[in-house]
Parts: structure tokens; C-alpha cells; sequence
């Protein structure tokens, strides 16, 4: 989930700041859950042993991160990169660079001091990373992040990509969401998706992809990217339909199954073309039988690296 904040129209807002208030210490903003789980009544589940999380932000001063000084060595580590594709880079992606960006953190549940650290994203500070919602059932949105970012990378590879994961089950907590931005620019990638699903009310179902939208401010300047990225959202979100079957969200986005937000570091933040993209909704039964079923990411996944392979061969 990526919750809303106060630059966003006053519908979305009222959820969000429920959701502020309602699960502050649990979805922590910035790039995932809390707008739909305060319209649902109900606080996100982090996943297992995610609301002990809440209230025992115990983790010693030293790991806390620092800009300006060495992090921990586990929560630092160089982005995971890719092996280089079996057989060479021959492929129709040969000498395209994709960043994958999986949201959130499996383990971000107990970092909540860490997570809630402001960082800077040009035209304001945000939390550094969030929690990211679940399924009733409990299985958490950052694993199904991770899940489908592997099988995403394994398409792309087999296309000759070189592939870039943010992390990689390699961090205790995080990225930040500047970071997460800096390393799709540091890679100068072609392409940058963010996956994540959504945490909203029951009834809500289906994708869309996130846009981002004119922003300058600080090291925020969306100027070169807005099309560009409009582009690739608009290729994923159209074959997002045709690998999964599934329908544009009828919540967001008026049915076409794209939005434009301002007020996400990660796209703020980004020199290269970058979306999000909520695959489904955890918190309504439906859409959680697919997000939970490992044949339905792979088709996830499928429409995903589609939509990247049309964007990228142009
Ligand atoms: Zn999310």
C-alpha cells in the first residue's frame, strides 16, 4: 500500500488521516498501507508479530540509521543485482537495466523507531519506510512484494535484462524510500517498478498503477520522468489485464487502472522512468484468493515484465 497524505484530495485524506491516527505506529506512510484500512475499520496486520511491533520499539541506538554515518552492515548492503542472465545478455531486453523495487519489508514490523525516521523526499519529509498491509488470513503485503519481484526478475532475465532488486531478503529493515529511489538512479535504470499490493476496504478490488505526477521541490524534480513513466504504466497496466484477468480497481484511479500521486518519495525522488503498481487488494476476500495463490502472481508477475518488455523494445 502506499498511503496518502495531506497532498491529496480531501476524500483520500479523510482515510488517510484515520488511518494516521488508527494505525500510526503500524503503517507507518510513506509506501505502503493505511488509507484503505481505516476505510475497512480495522488496523493492517503486519504480519506475524507485527502489533507486538507497535509498542516495543526496543532496538538499540546503534542501529539506528544514519545518512551521514556507516549503517549497520545488515541493513546496507549493496543492491542485489542480478546473476547475469544464463547463456549471455543476448535477449530482446540485452543492454536494458530494469530496477525492481519490492515494497516494504518482511521484517520492518520490528524496526518501527528505524521505519519512522523522517527522510527527505524534496518537497517534504516522510517516514523512512512503512510496514505495508496483509491479508486477513495474515500473510503479509511485503512478502508478496518479494515473491513477485523474484519471478519478475526471473522473466526479465530470460529477456536479457540486467535485473536490480532494492533488497533482497538482505536488510533487517527497509530500504528508506529515498534510498529505494537512489538506487534506481544510481543504476541508471530504463525502467523502475515498485510492487506492492493494496490495504483497503472489502469491495474494493482490482490494480492500478501509480503515476507520478509534476513535482519539483529540493532534490524532487519529476519533470523528465512524467511521460516517459506514464508510458510504461499505461503499457503495464494494459497487459497487467491480459496476464491476470483481473479488472482496473474500481476504487481508484476512475477505472482505468492508473493514478497520479505527488506525495511518494519513491517517485519524487526518481531521475529515471518508475511506476508503482498495487496488484489487488489484501483486505477484501477476493482479491485476496489471488494475491495468495502462487499461480496467480506468476501471471502477476507475467503482466508486469510484459509491460516492461513493451515499454523497453518502444
Ligand atoms: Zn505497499
Amino acid at each position: 500500500m502506499v498511503p496518502y497524505d495531506e497532498s491529496v484530495p480531501p476524500t483520500r485524506r479523510r482515510r488517510s488521516l484515520l488511518a494516521a491516527t488508527a494505525l500510526a505506529t503500524v503503517c507507518l506512510s510513506a509506501a505502503g498501507c493505511g488509507a484503505g484500512d481505516a476505510g475497512a475499520g480495522a488496523p493492517a496486520r503486519p504480519g506475524p508479530g507485527g502489533s507486538a511491533a507497535a509498542t516495543s520499539p526496543s532496538t538499540p541506538p546503534s542501529a539506528s540509521p544514519s545518512k551521514s554515518a556507516p549503517a549497520p552492515k545488515k541493513t546496507s548492503p549493496s543492491p542485489t543485482r542480478s546473476a547475469p542472465p544464463a547463456g549471455g545478455n543476448s535477449g530482446p531486453l540485452s543492454g536494458k537495466t530494469v530496477v525492481i523495487d519490492p515494497g516494504h519489508n518482511p521484517n520492518n514490523h520490528l524496526h518501527t523507531r528505524e521505519i519512522n525516521r523522517q527522510v527527505d523526499i524534496g518537497t517534504t519529509h516522510k517516514e523512512c519506510d512503512t510496514t505495508g498491509t496483509s491479508t486477513n488470513s495474515g500473510y503479509a503485503e511485503a512478502r508478496f512484494t518479494l515473491d513477485v519481484s523474484h519471478r519478475l526478475r526471473t522473466l526479465l532475465q530470460k529477456q536479457g535484462a540486467k535485473v536490480v532488486l532494492t533488497y533482497d531478503n538482505d536488510r533487517t529493515y527497509g530500504p528508506c524510500v529515498d534510498e529505494r529511489a537512489r538506487i534506481g538512479n544510481e543504476a541508471r535504470a530504463d525502467a523502475v517498478v515498485s510492487v506492492h499490493a493494496d490495504g483497503s476496504a472489502v469491495g474494493n478490488r482490482g490494480f492500478h498503477v501509480i503515476l507520478p505526477g509534476p513535482v519539483r521541490g529540493g532534490a524532487a524534480d519529476t519533470s523528465k520522468i512524467v511521460e516517459p513513466s506514464r508510458d510504461l504504466g499505461t503499457r503495464i497496466a494494459g497487459l497487467f489485464v491480459r496476464a491476470t484477468g483481473s479488472a482496473p480497481s474500481n476504487y481508484v484511479g476512475g477505472n482505468t487502472g492508473l493514478d497520479v500521486r505527488k506525495d511518494l518519495g519513491g517517485l519524487n525522488l526518481s531521475t529515471v522512468p518508475k511506476v508503482f503498481i498495487e496488484c489487488g487488494n489484501m483486505r477484501d476476500p477476493k482479491d485476496a484468493a489471488l494475491l495468495t495463490s502462487a499461480g496467480w502472481r506468476q501471471k502477476a508477475a507475467q503482466g508486469i515484465a510484459d509491460g516492461i518488455s513493451s515499454y523497453l523494445n518502444g
